[in-house]
Formats: structure tokens, C-alpha cells, sequence
């Protein structure tokens, strides 16, 4: 420990924080090297600019500088809460397992869901999110219509037992969210609050200085419109999403409709069996009759069960889609489709792989709607080495269901307008979602109505991953010397480099301009460690802070500093007396152009 005596004094801001840092007294490790277990850009950068390390298995320390970034966040999702109205509240991480089993989740959360016992031998989990805690609140506390309507937040830490934690702060055992929930008398009203919502993640996502989309997502198959995630655009993404140039719409590539793409019908005529000798996938069969690829229908044999047991459905789609398995899923009332293997759908019909038709299948066969408005199709024959054309759906074979069942590739026409969709990559970093009554019912959250009766609270809830929003941002912003930080997320503003500190000129002057800029309120880091420059350059560019001044006698003897933004590599020569006032100018501009310098 070092006495007071020993530092130099160090200034405060209104809550508490430094406004400067000096590196030699501050903890940021620095790495050469990429850790090896990190596989993405954010991981690798976070590591190497110390703002996080790894305790264990998808459980991470923030050090000093992670967490001035991490403050940030905060700080901008708190203000954009509480002035939609949301009410902060902190509730715990350890919750009791009775709560659990009020709700069903107890049985339904999988392996993901952290149990244990306390030393009474209760049931307790670890909270990986708080329906059941915010609920039990309502149904104690909100008695009456007045009292609603209500949202609820907190920032707090959240554990999930993921199977596969990778990725750093993006896929965490342990990590930090913001969830907020939303209590309303009916539906309306949760329909305004999810707006509201919706609204404050928009701002909050600009605030940072991020690129965005919101997309349309899935919530099953009686969601409705009711669940939009927002996703920080990067190519590195593990999520793809659909985009509109036209009209805006945008969906989540599981969600994303479609009512129309380019199918083409294969010729008409008599249904004919021809010989088509090891024509066993789409391209090699649309070579040899030299047709296009969407003239085959092809069909594919998935297992899907339920209490009642097994059932097999034939889906049919032309040859050159994908099958997506969320609305396929959906088309099946919610149960889960298995693709058969070769050798389960040769002993269910009978047939090799290649050849599976839907002629005169006994099982259900469903349709993508593509493939039903074709007058003709190329179908298998049931055997090897044998195919029919001519195949007409719906006559030749039958349906018993039409569904959108393709996955969108780009180009395909907007469900909305028409213009040609784009395919984009994200990070899905916030995600909003109405949950209807389904808590307030399980747990018995009411409240009396003015005529008297006793009503379900209709709740949404809403979440942001906190720390997978900085690692998205790295994510997005990023060269291959580091991190550049959007200047609302920036652990400092400002790094200060005086290149030789026992030169007394340069580090007066460093001082000096330290003191001027954290007088003014500018997060400044001080490098006054004694390293070659060429180390403290590749520091500062792995750190990312968005200013860079460099302090050397050569400038000094011009009256001037140097100055470098991070982001465009744009360099200035400013003059040494006035040095403090245009860089407060510059980050308070950057601040005020919604974080982006
Ligand atoms: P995912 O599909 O990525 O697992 P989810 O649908 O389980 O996310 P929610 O339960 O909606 O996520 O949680 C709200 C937000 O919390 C997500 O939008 C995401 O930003 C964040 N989040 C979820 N799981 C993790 C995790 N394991 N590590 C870090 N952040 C997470
Ligand atoms: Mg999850």
C-alpha cells in the first residue's frame, strides 16, 4: 500500500471516480501476446489491453480500466431507464428454490440453471434471471389498478451454466445484465410499456456510440410481433439478420419471412420416371437434366415428438433452400424437428437418401409455399438412380400443409416491400419481449380492477447484456493495433505520452496539461512510465483511448503538442497554451455526436 503521502493527489469526480490516472500507480497489464483460449477479436483485445482476466470457465475479473468502461455503460442504461420512468431496485443472486417450483422453471431450466443447498438442506439456485423474484414482489406489494402501472430494473450479475462459455465477456458463466421488468393492467398497456422499452434500448444503443439493428425475433409459436432484439452490427457476429435497404424491416434470420423468391417451375408434361444415374444431390440432378436447381422438390424426412409419441412429417422445398428450423418448428405447433438420418428415413419409407419422394408418402407431408405454387417439380422415384418430372404438387402428390418454411438468402425479395434483402451479422446485445400474463398467473399476481374483480398483472420483460455490449463494441471497433473505443464507452478520454520522462521540459509540461484537463473534467491517463516510446505507442494503440497526445522536445520547441485521433489515424499539431481547452472542445463534441468521435 501506498501512504497518501506518496501520491500525488489525485482528482474526483461527482461520483467519487478518478478523472486521471497516472499509469505507473494504476493496474493495466498489458499482453503481447493473445491468451490462447481466446478465439474472437473482443476476447483476445480485452485480455491484452487488462481490462479483464480470467478466473475460470466463462467467469471473468474486470480490472481497474475494464471497469471504468463498464461504468460507463452503466451509466448511460441508468439514465436512459430512469428517464423512461423505470424504477431501480437490486435483488439478489441467490434465490430460493420453492420460487422455482411456483413457476415451473424449476423443472423446465435445464443443466444451465445453477442448484444448490444451503445448510438447512433448502433448495437454492443462482439467479439467471429474475421472473420469479420481481413477481413475488408484485403480487406482496401492488394490490390495486392505481398502483400500476410499473417497470422495474436493476443491474446485477446473473449466472447461467452454459454449455459452451466462449468468447469472453460475450458468453460468461457469471455476467452482468440489465433486466428490467413492466406490470400493466392489460394488454394495451404492456403494449405501451414495451414501446417505451424499445425506445429507451434505441437510445441507449446510439448513446454509445454503436451500430445497430433491431430485428423482429422469434418467440415461438404463439409470440406474436412481441419479441425484438437489438443487435450491434459486426461482422464477426454469431447471429445473422436480415435487412432491408427499402423499408427498414429487419428480422433475425430465424424469424425473418418470406412470401416470395425466385422458384422456377420445372416443364410440364406427364408425369414420367426418367433414369438419372448417380444423381444423388440438387446440383448434380440439375446438371443432368439441365434444369435450375429450384425445379426440384426436394424432400426431407424429420422426426418430431410429442406426448403421443414419434411423428414423421415430409417437408417439401425447392432444391436450392435451406430448410429453417425455427419456423419449421413453429409450422409443427412447437415441437422440435429432428432431420432423420439416411439410414432412419431409408427404414421409415423405404427409400436411399437422394431418392425420397413424396409420392405416395404415408406420412404427413408439409409444403414451403414455394414449392406448392410450382406447377411442376422434379421429385425422386423411390428408387435408385431413378427420378420423376412432371411431378405436380398437390395433384400428384399430396399436401396437408403450406407453410414459409425457407431459410432467406440474400437478394430474396423483403416481405414488406419487395426490394432485395441484404444479410448482415450481429451480436445480439438487448432483447425486449412481452410475456403476457404467464408469471402473473403461475405465481398469482393480481390486482383489483375499478369494478372490483381481481385481474393477472400483464407483464414484458427486457434485458441488455451488460458486459457482452462492451465486447460487442470492441467487436466493432477495432484495427489490428487495438481497440478503438467510441468516446461514451472510453475507459479515458485521453492518454498523455511525454516520451521521455526524465527529460523535466517534458514532464512539466505533461503534468501541467494533466492537471488543466482533469481540472476540467477530461478523463486523461498519464503514461509516465520510463519506456521506450515505441512501447508506450503500442499501449496506448492497444488501450484505445480515443485522443492521443505526445508530448517530445521536438514539438516543445515549437510551443506545440501532437495529436492523434485514435479512429481516423488524423494527426494535428496543437499549441501547447491552449492544448487543454481544445481537447476538452474535441471530447465533448465527440459526446455530443452520441458518443461516435
Ligand atoms: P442467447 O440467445 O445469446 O443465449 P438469451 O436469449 O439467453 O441470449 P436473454 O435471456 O434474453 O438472453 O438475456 C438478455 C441479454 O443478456 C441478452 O440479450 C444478452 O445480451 C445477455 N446474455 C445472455 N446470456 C449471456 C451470457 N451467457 N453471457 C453474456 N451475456 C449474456
Ligand atoms: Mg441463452
Amino acid at each position: 500500500m501506498t501512504t497518501n503521502d506518496d501520491q500525488k493527489s489525485l482528482k474526483i469526480n461527482a461520483w467519487g471516480e478518478t478523472i486521471g490516472e497516472r499509469v505507473s500507480t494504476y493496474l493495466s497489464p498489458t499482453l503481447k501476446e493473445d491468451p490462447a483460449d481466446a478465439e474472437v477479436i473482443s476476447h483476445k483485445l480485452m485480455v491484452r489491453a487488462g481490462l479483464i482476466r480470467k478466473l475460470s470457465a466463462g467467469i471473468y475479473n474486470y480490472l481497474p480500466m475494464g471497469l471504468r468502461s463498464l461504468w460507463k455503460l452503466e451509466r448511460i442504461i441508468r439514465s436512459e431507464m430512469n428517464r423512461s420512468g423505470a424504477k431501480e431496485i437490486l435483488l439478489p443472486c441467490v434465490q430460493p428454490g420453492d420460487l422455482w417450483r411456483e413457476s415451473g422453471r424449476w423443472e423446465q431450466y435445464g443443466p444451465e440453471l445453477l442448484r444448490f443447498k444451503d445448510r438447512h438442506d433448502h433448495d437454492c439456485v443462482f439467479g439467471p434471471t429474475h421472473e420469479e423474484v420481481v413477481t413475488d414482489i408484485i403480487r406482496r406489494e401492488i394490490r390495486s389498478f392505481r398502483d400500476l402501472p410499473l417497470n422495474l430494473y436493476q443491474i446485477q450479475t446473473k449466472f447461467r451454466d452454459e454449455i459452451r462459455p466462449r468468447f469472453g465477456l460475450m458468453r460468461g458463466r457469471e455476467f452482468i445484465m440489465k433486466d428490467a421488468y413492466s406490470f400493466d393492467v392489460d394488454d394495451q398497456g404492456a403494449e405501451v410499456a414495451y414501446r417505451k422499452m424499445y425506445r429507451s434500448y434505441e437510445n441507449i444503443f446510439r448513446n454509445c456510440g454503436l451500430q445497430f439493428a433491431v430485428v423482429e425475433a422469434d418467440s415461438g409459436p404463439i409470440g406474436g410481433s412481441y419479441s425484438h432484439e437489438f443487435m450491434v452490427l459486426a461482422d464477426t457476429g454469431e447471429d445473422a439478420l436480415v435487412s432491408c435497404p427499402g423499408c427498414g424491416y429487419a428480422a433475425n434470420m430465424e424469424k425473418a419471412e418470406l412470401t416470395d423468391y425466385p422458384a422456377q417451375s420445372a416443364p410440364a408434361g406427364p408425369l414420367t420416371k426418367i433414369h438419372t444415374p448417380n444423381c444423388t444431390d440438387v446440383p448434380t440432378l440439375a446438371r443432368f437434366l439441365n434444369i435450375p436447381e429450384s425445379s426440384i422438390l426436394k424432400s426431407m424426412l424429420f422426426e418430431a415428438s410429442s406426448e403421443n409419441g414419434p411423428e414423421h412429417v415430409l417437408v417439401v422445398i425447392p432444391g436450392n433452400r435451406e430448410i429453417n428450423l425455427i419456423k419449421l418448428k413453429n409450422a409443427l405447433g412447437g415441437l422440435t424437428p429432428v432431420l432423420c438420418t439416411p439410414q432412419a428415413a431409408e427404414e421409415i419409407t423405404g427409400v436411399i437418401k437422394g431418392y425420397v419422394t413424396p409420392l405416395g408418402a404415408k406420412v404427413r407431408i408439409i409444403a414451403d409455399q414455394m414449392s406448392a405454387k410450382l406447377t411442376a417439380g422434379v421429385v425422386g422415384a423411390g428408387e435408385k438412380d431413378y427420378h420423376f418430372t412432371g411431378a405436380r404438387p398437390g395433384v400428384d402428390f399430396k399436401i396437408d400443409g403450406v407453410f414459409d418454411l425457407a431459410q432467406t438468402q440474400a437478394a430474396d425479395p423483403c416481405p414488406r416491400c419487395g426490394a432485395p434483402i441484404v444479410l448482415k451479422r450481429g451480436i445480439e446485445v438487448g432483447h425486449v419481449f412481452k410475456l403476457g400474463t404467464k408469471y402473473s398467473k403461475a405465481l398469482g399476481s393480481t390486482f383489483t380492477a375499478p369494478d372490483g374483480s381481481d385481474k393477472l398483472i400483464v407483464m414484458g420483460c427486457y434485458g441488455i447484456g451488460v458486459g457482452r455490449t462492451l465486447a460487442a463494441s470492441i467487436e466493432q471497433n477495432h484495427d489490428r493495433d487495438g481497440i478503438i473505443w467510441p468516446m461514451a464507452l472510453a475507459p479515458f478520454q485521453v492518454i498523455l505520452l511525454p516520451l521521455e520522462v526524465q527529460n523535466e521540459q517534458i514532464s512539466t509540461a505533461a503534468e501541467t496539461l494533466f492537471d488543466q484537463l482533469t481540472e476540467l473534467g477530461v478523463e486523461t491517463l498519464l503514461d509516465d512510465r520510463d519506456l521506450r516510446p515505441g512501447n508506450k505507442f503500442k499501449d496506448a494503440d492497444l488501450l484505445g483511448i480515443p485522443i492521443k497526445i505526445t508530448i517530445s522536445k521536438k514539438g516543445l520547441a515549437n510551443g506545440q503538442f501532437e495529436l492523434k485521433h485514435r479512429r481516423t489515424g488524423e494527426v494535428v499539431m496543437i499549441p501547447e497554451k491552449d492544448a487543454s481547452k481544445i481537447i476538452f472542445g474535441l471530447c465533448t463534441l465527440a459526446l455530443q455526436k452520441g458518443g461516435q468521435n
